[in-house]
């Protein structure tokens, strides 16, 4: 039987609502040594400040936990809000209990269900995370990672399959163990006491294919909210398309309710890219809007200077520093698309389709470039203050077209 997604059970993260028919959530995680108070609070405010809506911090040791409550109080007081989730494993539950004003501020425990221990008869690590999580009202992610997954149940798994007549293949199995851990783990915890609603379940692979079946298996056999993500998706381009390849196809078909974008960052690159990229991920699929988009052409032999290129980059630059005075003040100001085309060919009938387009002039083309607002011909721009100009009538039409915010609705 296939769950509604929409309908699933939602689960409130810090006043974050993940599940059921609420927007998908975007999230990320810092890199920074978390006993690092500053720099895991400066990283933090970077990725809210980006668009991450949840934030996730390592908790592998006494200092990261004991530095959770400093961080989380220094965030509020630079007015961040952003719920932080702490990511645990093995030590977890030694973790929250020896520091309780960690276990109490984190909106989130996420436990690795290939690392507590789980099923243990004594000192049950597992099941201590869980009472923690009930004795704090706080939800937890289940979040299953083929790096780690839970050897006892994989052996269970293969053993079983062997005995089989005919025995499926060793990937079929492996995918059977991520899934069956992530909801055997959910059941445990509900066991346990925990609540339904206090659980969000992941299992990640790095393998697109695989990834993609795992989570149409998950969403089809429980209602939990999921939170999706391509695990080690690794660096730049093969990062970013392997991860867009796989989240795309379930996001199409409404599986996920949280997404992450794994990114390995260049040294001392931007933490904040994985979350530009999970919001484009969204806005291209059109499930959420983040900020206007700007449709260009890729140019061609029509466009032989580097002007065409220039005023593309200048005026999406120029729309990403506006943003944030723009979304404070117009309503919808986000859902915006401004077309930037290199000629004649396809300029205008692209142009008519964006909100506000230009059509430069191409190479040998006389050198004009008609503005179209609305889908219709409002005016052409001459001479070397186009991009000004343009920029111009762009403010304009944001002023115009965009009703004002209410007060606090930012
Ligand atoms: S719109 Fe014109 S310049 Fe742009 S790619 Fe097409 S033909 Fe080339």
């Amino acid at each position: 039987m296939r769950i509604d997604r929409r309908t699933a059970a939602v689960c409130d993260i810090d006043g974050v609502k993940v599940g059921g028919r609420n927007p998908i959530v975007v999230q990320s995680m810092t890199n920074t040594d978390t006993a690092d108070t500053s720099a895991t609070v400066n990283q933090t405010i970077a990725l809210a400040n980006a668009g991450s809506e949840l934030v996730r911090v390592t908790v592998n040791h006494d200092e990261a936990a004991a530095a959770v409550p400093t961080i989380v109080r220094a965030l509020r007081d630079f007015g961040c809000g952003a719920p932080i989730v702490g990511d645990f494993h093995y030590n977890g539950h030694l973790l929250l209990r020896r520091y309780p004003d960690c276990a109490k501020l984190l909106a989130k425990y996420r436990i690795n269900p290939g690392n507590v221990d789980i099923g243990r008869k004594h000192d049950d690590n597992f099941r201590t995370m869980i009472e923690t999580a009930i004795e704090y009202g706080k939800p937890v992610r289940i979040g299953v990672n083929w790096g780690s997954l839970d050897q006892r149940l994989l052996t269970e798994l293969m053993d079983k399959n062997a005995r089989l007549p005919e025995p499926q293949d060793a990937g079929e199995v492996m995918r059977e163990a991520i899934v069956a851990s992530a909801l055997r783990s959910a059941e445990a915890a509900e066991g346990y006491g925990l609540g339904r609603d206090r659980i969000v379940l992941s299992a990640k692979v790095s393998n697109v294919r695989d990834l993609i079946g795992v989570y149409r298996d998950l969403a089809s056999r429980c209602d939990y909210p999921l939170h999706l993500g391509l695990t080690e998706a690794g660096m730049g381009n093969k990062g970013i398309v392997a991860s867009t390849a796989a989240m795309a196809v379930l996001l199409q078909e409404g599986i996920g309710d949280t997404i992450r974008v794994s990114l390995t960052p260049q040294p001392n690159g931007d933490r904040a890219e994985e979350v530009r990229v999970a919001q484009q991920i969204l806005q291209s699929l059109e499930i959420r809007s983040f900020t206007p988009q700007v449709t260009a052409c890729p140019g061609c032999g029509r466009t032989t200077s580097t002007f065409f290129q220039q005023m593309a980059e200048e005026i999406e630059s120029y729309l990403h520093s506006r943003m944030p005075v723009w979304k404070t003040r117009y309503e919808g100001v986000e859902e915006m698309n401004v077309a930037v085309m290199g000629c004649v060919v396809n300029g205008p009938g692209e142009s008519k389709h964006a909100d506000l387009g230009i059509s430069l002039p191409g190479a040998f083309e006389e050198p004009k470039a008609p503005v179209y607002i609305d889908g219709r011909l409002n005016r052409t721009l001459k001479g070397d203050r186009i991009v000004a100009e343009f920029i111009e009538i762009l403010d304009e039409y944001v002023e115009n077209r965009y009703a004002p915010k209410a007060v606090g609705t930012a």
